[in-house]
C-alpha cells in the first residue's frame, strides 16, 4: 500500500513490476531495485531477488523496506545483497535516497537508514502533513498491477485509500497496534484529513481504470473512540462513488451507518466480527446486532457482508455458517491472511537473529510461496 505513494513521489523514470516478472533485461536497464519486505513470507523472495540483481547488474543498488524489513535490518544488510534498509516511515527517506544515488550524492543525511557501514543518525516520522500530501492513486507506472484494479470483481488487488495509519488499539500480534507503531515508528497513530481521503474516493470515481477500493480503517470505529468527529464521516459520505468499496469493521457498525455508507458506493463489501475490536478481544459482539446486520444485508443486493473470527476460527466459522445459510450475501470470511503474523521487535540481538531464523525457515511459507529450497547458516 505505501510503495504506490513512495513511487508516486520519485520524480525519476520508474516501473512497477512483479517479482517473479522481472527479465535480465530490465534489471541491466535499471539504476536502483526498491522492494517492499512488509510481511515475513516474502523473506526469501526478496533475498533471491536482491542476490539476482547483484549478480546480473553489480552496479544495481538495491532499497528493501517494510516493517519485517525494519525489525530484521541488521541481519539483512549483512546476510542479504541489499544496501540500505529504511526503517519505519519511508516517506523521509525514500526520494532523497533515490535522488542522492542517482545525483552521486552521499546519502549521510537522509534519516532512517541502515547500511552495511551501519545507520545515519538523523530520524523521520510521518506527519499528518505528509500523510496528506501522498498521491495514492497513480498507477500508470505499474502497467500489470493497474490492469488487475481495472478488472471488476478481481478482488485484490485493489486500490487501497488509508484513512490512518496505525491502529489507536493494541493488539499484541499487530503491528498496526500503537505499542508497535510507535516502537517501530516513533509516533502514534496519524489520521488524514476527510478532504483528502473524499479526493481520493472521487479520482476513483472518474477513474476508468479503478473499479473497486479498500479503505484502511474503520471512519466509524474513529468516530465511536472520538479521534474522528461526525463532520469527519459527514466528508467522506456526501456524495455517491461509482465504485465498490470494501471495509473492515473493528467493531459492530449499527444497521443505519451501513446503510449510509453502502449508499455512497456501488456496491459494498462489509467485514464484521463475532468479537469485539477487530476480533482480537476475548469479548464477544452482541449476537442480536449481528443477526440484524446479516438481515439488513441479506435485503440489499448491491451488499455483500463477511464474518470473520480470530479467537477461535472453528467456531466462529460454524456460527458464521449458519448466518450463511439463513441471510443471503452473508459469508463466513477466509481470515487465513489475516492470520500472517509480522514478527516482533525486541531489543535482544540473540532473539531477533533467532525469530529471523525461524521466520526463514517455515517451511509452508516456502510452499505457499514456491519455494522448496533454501540454506540459511545463521
Ligand atoms: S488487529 Fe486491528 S484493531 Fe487490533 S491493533 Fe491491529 S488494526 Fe488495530
Amino acid at each position: 500500500m505505501g510503495v504506490i505513494g513512495l513511487m508516486n513521489s520519485l520524480t525519476c523514470s520508474k516501473r512497477g513490476i512483479y517479482g517473479d516478472q522481472i527479465t535480465d533485461e530490465d534489471l541491466c536497464g535499471a539504476r536502483i531495485v526498491a522492494m517492499d519486505l512488509h510481511w515475513m513470507f516474502h523473506l526469501r523472495s526478496v533475498e533471491d531477488l536482491a542476490a539476482r540483481c547483484k549478480t546480473v547488474n553489480p552496479s544495481l543498488t538495491v532499497i528493501i523496506g517494510g516493517y519485517t524489513a525494519a525489525i530484521f535490518a541488521d541481519i539483512l544488510v549483512e546476510k542479504f545483497a541489499v544496501d540500505f534498509v529504511i526503517l519505519g516511515d519511508a516517506e523521509g527517506s525514500f526520494r532523497p535516497l533515490v535522488e542522492r544515488i542517482l545525483a552521486g550524492k552521499s546519502w549521510d543525511t537522509v534519516p532512517n537508514l541502515v547500511t552495511k557501514t551501519g545507520k545515519t543518525n538523523q530520524s523521520y516520522s510521518l506527519t499528518a502533513q505528509d500523510f496528506n500530501a501522498i498521491d495514492n492513486l497513480s498507477i500508470d507506472w505499474f502497467p500489470q498491477y493497474k490492469k488487475l484494479v481495472g478488472e471488476r470483481n478481481a478482488g485484490i488487488p485493489f486500490v487501497f485509500i488509508p484513512v490512518a495509519r496505525g491502529c489507536h488499539h493494541n493488539c499484541e500480534w499487530c503491528y498496526g497496534s500503537r505499542q508497535h507503531q510507535y516502537s517501530l515508528c516513533k509516533r502514534n497513530m496519524v489520521l488524514r484529513d476527510a478532504g483528502y481521503v473524499k479526493n481520493d474516493l472521487v479520482r476513483c470515481s472518474e477513474s476508468a481504470d479503478i473499479r473497486e477500493v479498500s479503505i484502511i480503517a474503520d471512519f466509524f470505529e474513529l468516530e465511536r473512540l472520538k479521534i474522528a468527529d461526525q463532520r469527519y464521516i459527514d466528508t467522506i459520505l456526501s456524495m455517491r462513488y461509482d465504485i465498490d468499496l470494501y471495509i473492515e469493521c473493528y467493531n459492530l457498525p449499527s444497521v443505519s451507518q451501513l446503510e449510509r455508507l453502502s449508499g455512497c458506493f456501488a456496491r459494498t463489501t462489509a467485514a464484521i466480527s463475532f468479537f469485539r475490536d477487530h476480533g482480537q478481544s476475548r469479548e464477544w459482539n452482541d449476537h442480536d446486532s449481528i443477526e440484524s446486520i446479516a438481515r439488513w444485508a441479506g435485503m440489499r443486493d448491491s451488499v455483500r457482508l463477511l464474518i470473520y473470527g480470530d479467537v477461535n476460527n472453528f467456531l466462529i466459522r460454524e456460527h458464521a455458517r449458519k448466518l450463511s445459510a439463513k441471510y443471503s450475501n452473508v459469508f463466513p470470511a477466509d481470515d487465513a491472511s489475516w492470520r500472517i503474523v509480522v514478527p516482533y521487535p525486541t531489543a535482544d540481538e540473540n532473539t531477533n537473529r533467532n525469530q529471523f531464523k525461524y521466520f526463514y525457515g517455515i517451511r509452508n511459507w516456502e510452499k505457499l510461496w514456491g519455494r522448496e529450497e533454501a540454506a540459511f547458516s545463521g
